[in-house]
């Protein structure tokens, strides 16, 4: 959940939830449940003005590049009208959850193929590589 900047050439996510109570976790796969997503969605949006933006997952003990099936899905996120979100943002985080973890983001336009984001640094973090 978050916004976009006045050009739309932005997005900053305000929030990320966990997952559902109602999601279906395996050794390889996870699928998001829906249990009180709408409430929170609901909030969010009443409260801080935030929209949707696109999901998150972890892939562990691997490279954070997007499956098909995580390509598909947002996908049909990015058409599904209920959404109103015509580019979801996907963001993996991969890697040793108990070491070095790796992040990759992707914007999926409607019918498009998916654009991988390059990172940048903050200037106005002063922890951050010049
Ligand atoms: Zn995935």
């Amino acid at each position: 959940m978050g916004g976009y900047s006045a050009t739309l050439d932005c997005a900053r996510v305000g929030a990320a939830s966990g997952p559902p109570r109602d999601s279906v976790r395996g050794p390889s796969s996870f699928q998001r449940g829906t249990k009180d997503l709408q409430k929170w969605l609901k909030r969010r949006w009443a409260t801080r003005g935030d929209h949707y933006l696109g999901e998150w997952h972890f892939h562990p003990h691997v490279a954070p590049v997007p499956s098909s099936t995580d390509l598909q899905q947002l996908g049909r996120i990015a058409r599904t009208a209920e959404y109103r979100c015509p580019e979801p943002i996907l963001l993996i985080v991969g890697g040793d959850p108990a070491g070095k973890w790796l992040v990759s983001v992707h914007v999926i336009p409607s019918g498009q193929a998916a654009v991988p984001l390059q990172r940048m640094e903050d200037p106005a973090r002063p922890d951050s590589p010049a």
